[in-house]
């Protein structure tokens, strides 16, 4: 099951500047029967970011980065190596920071 964009209406909206990709700019990165990892620019003010989109039957699941990259060097860079950063490792990642918000001295005590 690929991940028509139709479906990421509550994801279409910029991050920096609230205002809905309507038309975004695209670029698929990676994709396979339920990750799909995409570059996407805000045509209102410009900033670009990675989407990391993951579903399963509850739904679907997002983590944006915020990045310099345009479209083609994203896909260049994780296009190719896609064991940089596995869809699933940005899940745990994002998991584990909103599990442990608010308690960032104690993680840095611990490092
Ligand atoms: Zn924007």
């Amino acid at each position: 099951m690929s991940l028509p964009l139709g479906n990421l209406k509550s994801l279409a909206k910029c991050p920096v500047c609230n205002k809905k990709y309507a038309p975004a700019v695209v670029t698929p990165l990676i994709e396979d029967d339920i990750h799909s990892t995409m570059h996407v620019s805000c045509p209102s003010c410009g900033v670009s970011s990675i989407l990391f989109v993951s579903t399963n039957q509850w739904g679907i699941a997002s983590i944006g980065v915020l990045t310099d990259l345009e479209g083609e060097e994203s896909k260049k860079l994780l296009g190719k190596e896609k064991d940089i950063v596995s869809t699933d490792e940005a899940l745990d990642a994002y998991m584990f920071f909103k599990e442990e918000a608010g308690k960032t001295r104690a993680i840095l005590e611990k490092i």
